[in-house]
């Protein structure tokens, strides 16, 4: 099976992308991973991203598009779980002519609960995993439990950023979701509750796909 995740920042997307992946048995594929994993080993194109991140400009389509390609050759006849890609209608048209996508899962989570959840959120400086004080505490404070990396809170996690942040994502993604709505592709999964068990959000999910 392919599907396709879609939510805005801080909605647990990657969180719950995970647990799909372990009870679909299928790959987790993010793009942002995909993106620092090729920085960190200093591969042609992440050196050219390194070079677009460095400036504050964004990193063109069709180079994002070419990292995704390589990676989803190896998963194509397994199925996945795609994060962070497509961003646009021209991403999505791309994808369709790598593969066909069965799902779309779209987080439907309100503001305000997005604000909460992210004013509690941490980030492993090494590895890039996110913890939850609340709701998903690494084993060890201040500590990654997969690499033992320093957790810290983004600048980019505080209320008024995150709700600048909310409106880039609703206006960049409106079309994109639209576009997978008239395909018939689309699951709306709502939640409300800012500590919810991500069990139950997946269960919720697996109804739906
Ligand atoms: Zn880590």
């Amino acid at each position: 099976m392919n599907i396709v995740i879609f939510g805005p920042p801080g909605s647990g997307k990657g969180t719950y992308a995970s647990r799909l992946m372990k009870r679909l048995g299928i790959a987790h594929i993010s793009t942002g991973d995909l993106v620092r994993e090729e920085i960190r080993s200093q591969t042609l194109l992440g050196k050219k991203i390194e070079k677009y991140s460095s400036s504050g400009t964004l990193v063109p389509d069709d180079i994002i598009t070419d990292i995704l390609k390589k990676r989803l050759s190896s998963e194509l006849s397994k199925g996945f779980i795609l994060e962070g890609y497509p961003r646009t209608v021209g991403q999505a048209k791309e994808l369709e002519k790598i593969t066909t996508i069965d799902a779309v899962v779209n987080l439907n989570v309100p503001d305000s609960v997005i604000v909460e959840r992210l004013s509690a959120r941490l980030q492993c400086k090494n590895c890039g995993a996110i913890y939850n004080e609340k709701t998903m505490k690494p084993k060890t404070a201040g500590k990654c439990d997969k690499c033992g990396g320093e957790l810290f809170r983004r600048v980019d996690d505080q209320p008024d950023v995150v709700r600048e942040r909310l409106k880039v994502y609703r206006d960049g993604s409106e079309p994109v979701v639209e576009f997978y709505r008239s395909r018939n592709l689309l699951k709306d999964i709502r939640n409300e509750d800012p500590n919810v068990d991500p069990e139950k959000v997946v269960d919720q999910i697996m109804k739906a796909i």
